[in-house]
């Protein structure tokens, strides 16, 4: 392809690209295929001869499609979302044009010092305090791995990647039931073993960590001589929204000399409003690592997930090697691939820095307020259902529901409500039983396309009943 079919290719994508979001809420949200359809119209081999862009954009339109769930669709309200604002996707198409890796400060200077400004900016959008510096990493799976990385090496005084595990012990990590499986893996990976990750029981209406229990976890476990590593709390779990409370939690975490890490992958971006700072982030000042996803909320194009640290030494001293080929000369310089586990790196910021831009951040807090005040509308429709229950209260924008029967019940409704099309929803679990997940969160849904939902799910009931 020469540079003249590139540009007249990129236009015409770009046409596509404008026409798809337009129609977007026309479409089924789910894909309507069956495991195996796509696959089954490729060919199994390669070609060896160039196709012309025609037929490969022709295949892409006929087979690709099909088989897409539009996670941009105004009715998406499964999972959480993972908005794409168009002047993030815009910033994304310089970067993919450009291609840095951008590992170094040296592989690429300005990603670098956007980088850090970009973290400034979300630090003060965010209200966390001076001297928090931070990472932008791919997913908030990665950052919590790096935080806990970071616990395994201070606990074993900086011994452990050197040495390895066998003779360290059982090192700990404390949590609440609600936390995310991403929690779980990085226990698996850094070798502490999920039989390590305590999971402790929550109370009141968010559901918070019970630190009581916390408390005597912690003195139960040096007593039987393991060795407290690190607390990880939450901010917005992914099941039902469980918040801890973060002060308490801090206090503890303090007094034991253990490391602290917030996961608020998704609930993180409504912290760019100050009602709901003081509602959710009161102490969160003094967490040594706190992630959060712009990706999912806030409208950041996936991948862009925000590592926050109180202090980047212990984090560096865990993860950093400088091997002769990666030293470069001259003025000391961040090289953000030392505060990670990859060493290739995208230009992640340049998105936030459009995002941020066109929008202000009024723009943004406005639609996360329509958003969380769409839920609590939408989550009392659905509580007048005949026989429907409202199983958690929503927490921010998110809530959980039962229709009417067991189990089975519900899931043949979540079924039944994607293949519908016209809303997307997921399953989950709460005190044992199976609870239908409601999130609103979309970028451009608006207060119709929440309250259209139940409407649907009347609808869809009254079929299946
Ligand atoms: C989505 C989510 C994660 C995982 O995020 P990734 O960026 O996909 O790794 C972790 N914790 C919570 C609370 C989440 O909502």
């Amino acid at each position: 392809m020469n540079w003249d079919e590139f540009s007249h290719w990129g236009k015409s994508i770009s046409d596509w690209a404008a026409d798809y979001h337009k129609t977007l809420s026309e479409r089924p949200v789910r894909a309507q295929t069956q495991p195996g359809n796509i696959a089954a119209q490729l060919p199994v081999s390669p070609p060896d001869g160039g196709e012309a862009m025609e037929t490969i954009m022709g295949d892409f339109e006929r087979i690709v499609m099909p088989g897409m769930t539009h996670w941009q669709h105004p009715r998406f309200f499964a999972y959480f979302p993972a908005n794409a604002a168009p002047p993030s996707m815009l910033a994304e198409m310089l970067v993919t044009t450009i291609a840095a890796q951008c590992m170094l400060w040296q592989t690429s200077p300005a990603a670098t010092e956007v980088e850090t400004v970009m973290i400034d900016w979300l630090r003060q959008a965010l209200d966390l305090p001076e001297g928090y510096c931070g990472v932008i990493q791919d997913s908030a799976s990665s950052a919590t791995l790096s935080a806990v990385l970071t616990m395994r090496e201070r606990a074993t005084g900086f011994t452990g990647n050197r040495e390895g595990l066998a003779t360290k012990g059982n090192l700990r990590i404390y949590c609440s039931n609600q936390v995310h499986s991403s929690i779980d893996r990085a226990c698996w990976v850094t070798g502490i073993g999920q039989d390590n990750l305590v999971k402790l029981p929550t109370t009141g209406p968010r559901h918070a960590i019970d630190t009581k229990a916390l408390q005597a976890a912690i003195v139960a476990d040096r007593a039987a001589g393991h060795i407290p590593a690190g607390i990880i709390a939450i901010t917005g779990g992914t099941g039902i929204g469980a918040c801890d409370d973060l002060a308490p939690v801090l206090k503890i975490a303090q007094q034991e000399d253990l490391y602290t890490h917030l996961d608020a992958a998704w609930a993180g971006s409504a912290m760019i409003c100050p009602e709901f700072q003081q509602d959710f982030w009161a102490g969160v000042d003094g967490y040594d690592s706190i992630v959060f996803n712009p990706h999912k909320w806030m409208g950041a194009q996936f991948d862009c997930s925000v590592q926050f640290l109180r202090d980047a030494d212990p984090q560096l001293n865990t993860l950093k090697i400088e091997p002769e080929y990666l030293k470069t000369s001259g003025a000391a310089v961040t090289n953000y691939s030392e505060w990670t586990i990859p060493l290739g790196r995208r230009f992640r910021a340049l998105k936030i820095w459009f995002l941020i831009r066109a929008y202000g951040l009024d723009g943004l807090r406005s639609r996360i307020r329509n958003h969380v005040t769409w839920a609590t509308e939408v989550c009392e429709a659905i509580r007048a259902l005949d026989g429907f229950e409202i199983v958690t209260e929503p927490i921010l924008s998110l809530f959980s529901f039962r229709c009417p029967g067991d189990d089975d019940a519900q899931q043949r409704l979540v079924d039944a409500l994607n293949e519908d099309g016209r809303i997307y929803l997921t399953q989950g679990t709460f005190a044992g039983r199976k609870i239908i997940r409601f999130q609103v969160g979309q970028f451009d849904t608006t207060r119709k396309d929440v309250m259209m939902a139940a409407d649907v799910i009347r609808d869809v009931w009254s079929k299946l009943a």
